[in-house]
């Protein structure tokens, strides 16, 4: 009998006494306790009828009470579905519908809503909530904690993640045990985790960041996290001392910066800090090495592929770049059906186990974004230079095409960012009746300066082609971001929309 991604990530633990979490509260968790909640966790699922396949749709706060119920769904054969905690009930509506979930476990604070969420769902709802507390847990502490894990196949689905929803309605990918685990174990590898890592673990759980790069990785190594329920950095830096490696989205890094006491002395002990899920900028890049010594090493990847690409563990970070395909990636650069030459931009694409098995219930999307003969079209467009490091130009969607020309906002975002007063910058395209899309600057100014729309237009002039300058300059407090720290440009897109028009 054998169930590829549980006997990977638990198998060598069973029995272990060694510290899996660190609480806040410094209590900690064991790998033998989580084993014992996740067996608990999977016999609940069996009696509740939930059968191998069924998804498991959940929508909690983060505790070890939730990590456990991912291993439990993989012990009981479930498929795992994780849904951004910020999802209102009409938004829960729309995955439960398409999910069709034999279990749905959310926060004591919903059940209240339940008819809004659940709609005509035949579903079972259970609660959880960030303590424990809750009918889950209530129900699964009279079960035995033991459990023999139902037997998979590597290429069943271990999960079914929705993306971000940057670009458009979220998409469910499909991921299978051996997606999950063949990239776990290129990472754990690739970035030296072993079982004295302490991973200070402040991401969501409902994103591929924080479940599967951090918690499969640390499973797999046997090391243990520090388990906070979200990024704060006053709380980071407490627990800083305690740890050896940090994963962080770019944000993380920037509000650690804004703390005086954030130093060398407390960061320079540590072995790792990486960065991914947005473009880190090399500002930031060069301010944490100055600041701390250490260079942050960004990584790339998505929902659909977990991760695709690193800088090098020991070889050169560098600022600004994603790194290289990681081994057992194929990364290939296309535009116009064939590959670019070097230090061309194109649509990146990749190939790996690591890739995702389709879409839920989109067939046609699918097809469109992956090819039968395993490319997966990400939608981003990169260039590779002459050291082979990848970078991150932007995503197509993005891509402004104005009186007929390309306009790439990150380069037009990057000479903005350089002008005095700028904290950061969006730029972005909008109808406009004469050029098609017209090239629009949101500015997030720093803080007290007194920036002018027309003065930073001007300084533009000697910098950037005509065509590539913004026509219009938005001044801001700071960008829509969501959890994940990406930048909402389609919100911006939509809120402006009429500007030229
Ligand atoms: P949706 O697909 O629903 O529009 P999304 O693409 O934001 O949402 P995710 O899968 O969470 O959903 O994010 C993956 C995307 O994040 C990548 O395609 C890429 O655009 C971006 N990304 C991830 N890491 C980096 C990085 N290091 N630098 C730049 N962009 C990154
Ligand atoms: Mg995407």
């Amino acid at each position: 009998m054998t169930n590829p991604l549980f006997d990977a990530l638990m198998g060598p633990h069973q029995g272990s006494d060694r510290t899996f979490l660190i609480l806040p509260d410094g209590a900690t968790l064991s790998y033998d306790q989580i084993d014992r909640l996740s067996a608990q966790l999977a016999n609940l699922l069996t009696a509740q009828g939930v059968k191998p396949g069924d998804r498991v749709a959940v929508q909690v706060e983060k505790s070890p009470e939730a990590l456990a119920l991912y291993l439990a769904c993989a012990r009981a054969g479930a498929v795992f579905l994780p849904l951004n905690t910020a999802y209102t009930p009409a938004e829960v509506a729309y995955f439960i519908g398409d999910a069709q979930p034999a279990l749905v476990v959310c926060d004591p604070g919903r059940e209240g809503q339940r008819q809004a969420f659940m709609g005509d769902s035949l579903a079972t709802l259970m609660t959880l909530a960030d303590n424990g507390d809750g009918s889950l847990m209530e129900a699964a502490k009279a079960l035995p904690d033991d459990q023999t894990p139902v037997d998979r196949g590597p290429d069943d689905l271990a999960a079914i993640l929705y993306t971000s929803g940057t670009t458009g309605r979220s998409k469910g990918a499909m991921l299978s045990h051996d997606n999950l685990l063949s990239n776990a174990q290129v990472l754990a590898d690739y970035w030296r985790f072993d079982q004295d890592d302490v991973l200070l673990h402040a991401l969501p759980i409902f994103h591929t960041h924080g479940l599967f790069v951090a918690s499969n990785v640390i499973l797999l190594a046997g090391g243990a996290m520090i388990w906070l329920p979200k990024f704060d950095a006053v709380q980071a830096m407490e627990f800083l001392p305690r740890a050896t490696s940090m994963m962080g989205v770019p944000t993380f890094y920037t509000r650690l910066l804004d703390q005086p006491g954030f130093t060398r002395e407390l960061a320079g002990h540590m072995r790792l800090f990486t960065s991914g899920s947005a473009p880190l900028l090399a500002e930031t890049h060069r301010a944490f090495e100055d600041r701390t010594g250490q260079r942050i090493l960004e990584r790339y990847g998505m929902t659909e592929t977990n991760m695709n690409t690193s800088n090098p563990y020991d070889g050169e970070r560098r600022a600004g770049t994603v790194g290289f395909a990681l081994p057992g990636v194929e990364l290939r650069i296309m535009a116009d059906g064939s590959e670019v030459s070097q230090g061309e931009i194109g649509t990146i694409e990749v190939r790996g186990r690591n890739v995702f098995q389709g879409y839920w219930q989109m067939p046609d999307k699918t097809a469109e974004e992956l090819g039968p003969d395993g490319w997966f079209i990400t939608g981003d467009l990169g260039q590779i230079d002459a050291g082979g490091y990848v970078t991150i130009v932007g995503r197509g969607k993005d891509l402004i095409i104005t009186g007929g020309f390309n306009v790439y906002p990150k380069e037009v975002e990057e000479v903005i960012d350089d002008l005095p007063g700028v904290l950061e910058s969006s730029v972005i395209g909008l109808p406009h009746p004469d050029f098609g899309e017209g090239v629009v600057a949101v500015i997030a100014r720093e803080k007290g300066a007194d920036l002018d729309a027309d003065a930073i237009i001007a300084g533009l002039s000697d910098k950037l082609a005509k065509f590539k300058q913004p026509k219009r300059v938005i001044v801001v407090d700071e960008l829509p971001r969501n959890t994940m720290g990406k930048v909402q440009k389609a919100a911006l897109r939509s809120e402006h929309a009429g500007m030229f028009t």
